[in-house]
């Protein structure tokens, strides 16, 4: 490839690997898209709420218009929910778009960005994307290690990323500890807490993260409607912190990036109680669907808080790429994990119960 083109740091950027789409399997292994099951992207198997597409139908009408820039509406449905102000709200273009637009708001070329060994690609993405340098924290038992990310953070660190719960590996972290840890950062630099699973909590798990923004001048809440909220394809996502770290990130933000029907969606599926509960149910039925069938099979996996669950599908560093191949060829899709450094695991999204199902005996089938 030419070498002339940007800067080293870009270079350097490992393409995002995103899982592979239904129809690219169907043409790939000549298989009949109808068949085929997608357990790969954390999406929801129940797709889109009922009263999210309503709300879309109804502002069609208006796509001839560009979208509110400020999402007035949105913001004012958020700021009801979590009882912030509407000020301390940033929408996103998925959650993404805030872990990147944050990158840039706090994070200059040369400076330093902590997150956790097997957290969220997009980490390094956001951090390699403005030249800052990546301090990467070995996990403890596949979670994130808190104590020794607070002793890693240098100097120059203005930014730290937790995902919890944590994607691939489902580990979470209790309230506590992350408040512990939020007492010991310095503070000029944000923490982001980036908790796009945060729906699938049980109850007694969830705990006020929005308020500790009162508290912690530098605390980002990140959240999205592309898990429980079924809009993975409408790219919605949203920040809660003070005005100060707020105000920066509208600056970098595009003022156009979250689109009319996204907005429209996102404030019918946030007011939609009865699809996140049916969703909840779903999710940890499915739980146990899997992981008794992993017992069963003697598979080694991570206890998930999320609506996936990682496990280990041999001993040695083919083993991750074979059973997928292997899976891929009865037309079911789950998500290598190679690029994580778990070449022997793979991660397979929470289903409907009959795609679970039908996953555990082409896995069956898979290991022989
Ligand atoms: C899926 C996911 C996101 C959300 O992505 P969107 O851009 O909102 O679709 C953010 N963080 C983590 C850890 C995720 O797994």
């Amino acid at each position: 490839m030419s070498k002339q083109f940007g800067p080293e740091y870009v270079r350097a950027i490992a393409p995002y690997q995103a899982g592979k789409p239904i129809a690219e399997v169907a043409r790939e292994f000549g298989l009949d898209e109808a068949n085929i099951v997608k357990l790969a992207s954390n999406e929801n198997p129940f797709g889109v709420p009922e009263s999210s597409k309503q709300a879309m139908a109804a502002a069609v009408a208006e796509l001839g218009r560009y979208p509110d820039a400020n999402g007035f509406d949105l913001k004012a449905a958020l700021s009801k929910r979590y009882d912030v102000p509407a000020d301390w709200i940033t929408l996103g273009n998925g959650s993404n778009d805030i872990l990147e637009i944050a990158a840039h708001a706090f994070v200059q070329s040369g400076q330093s960005v902590v997150y956790a060994q097997y957290s969220f690609a997009v980490y390094a993405l956001a951090t390699q994307g403005v030249g800052a340098r990546a301090i990467v924290v070995p996990a403890r038992s596949y979670g994130h290690d808190l104590d020794a990310m607070a002793a890693a953070i240098e100097p120059d660190t203005r930014l730290v990323f937790i995902a919890n719960p944590n994607n691939p590996t489902g580990t979470f972290i209790p309230a506590a500890e992350i408040e512990a840890f939020l007492d010991k950062v310095p503070a000029n630099v944000v923490v982001v807490l980036d908790e796009a699973y945060n729906e699938f909590l049980a109850p007694e798990q969830q705990f006020e993260s929005a308020q500790w923004v009162r508290k912690y001048p530098n605390l980002m809440v990140s959240r999205t409607f592309s898990k429980a909220y079924g809009l993975a394809g409408l790219r919605v996502g949203f920040a809660i912190a003070q005005p100060e770290a707020t105000d920066l990130m509208n600056r970098i933000r595009q003022p156009f990036n979250v689109n009319s029907l996204a907005q429209a969606a996102a404030i019918a599926a946030l007011n939609d109680k009865q699809f996140l509960e049916q969703g909840a149910r779903n999710n940890a039925a499915g739980y146990r669907q899997l992981v008794e069938a992993f017992e069963e099979l003697g598979l080694e996996y991570v206890p998930s808080y999320g609506n996936f669950v990682l496990v280990r599908v041999g001993q040695d560093d083919g083993a991750g790429a074979r059973v997928n191949l292997a899976l891929l060829k009865q037309g079911v899709i789950v998500r290598p994990v190679g690029n994580y450094g778990l070449p022997q695991w793979l991660r397979i999204s929470i289903g409907l119960p009959q795609e679970n199902a039908i996953f555990i005996t082409a896995l069956k089938k898979a290991l022989g």
